[in-house]
């Protein structure tokens, strides 16, 4: 990505800006699956067979903190956090663009300084001959 244009990094960056527009509703954190037991001795928990649930886990301040998500919203919540995801890739991807054509806009203008100095010495050159 060191040599491109700066109109063809501006095209990729568009492209991403793009597919970011096209994303759906997101969600932070990671969902998880736990096995529980209730606790009641006669519960099929107790001969083995655990309760599930899903629970979306985040980091609060450091600390984990989970969120119960109701069966019919799993799927949901899931896809919301695969494009979260998506998101946090988009979002790293246009900000490398970025970052990469103000390091080729840095390039180009001290290239032009270069240029006219090398020009402004030609002149005075001509001038003392
Ligand atoms: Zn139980």
């Amino acid at each position: 990505m060191d040599n491109l244009s700066i109109g063809i990094l501006e095209k990729r960056r568009d492209a991403k800006i793009k597919q970011l527009r096209e994303l759906g509703p997101v969600l932070q954190g990671s969902i998880t699956t736990l096995k529980t037991t209730c606790g009641k001795s006669n519960c099929k928990c107790a001969r083995g067979e655990k309760h599930t649930s899903t629970v979306l886990s985040k980091k609060v301040n450091g600390k984990t903190k989970s969120l119960y998500i109701p069966t019919d919203m799993v799927v949901d919540a899931k896809k919301w956090v695969q494009e979260n995801k998506k998101l946090r890739k988009l979002q790293k991807e246009i900000s490398d663009y970025s970052e990469q054509i103000l390091r080729q806009y840095v390039k180009s203008k001290r290239a032009k300084q270069e240029n006219l100095k090398l020009q402004s010495l030609v002149v005075s050159k001509k001038q003392k001959l």
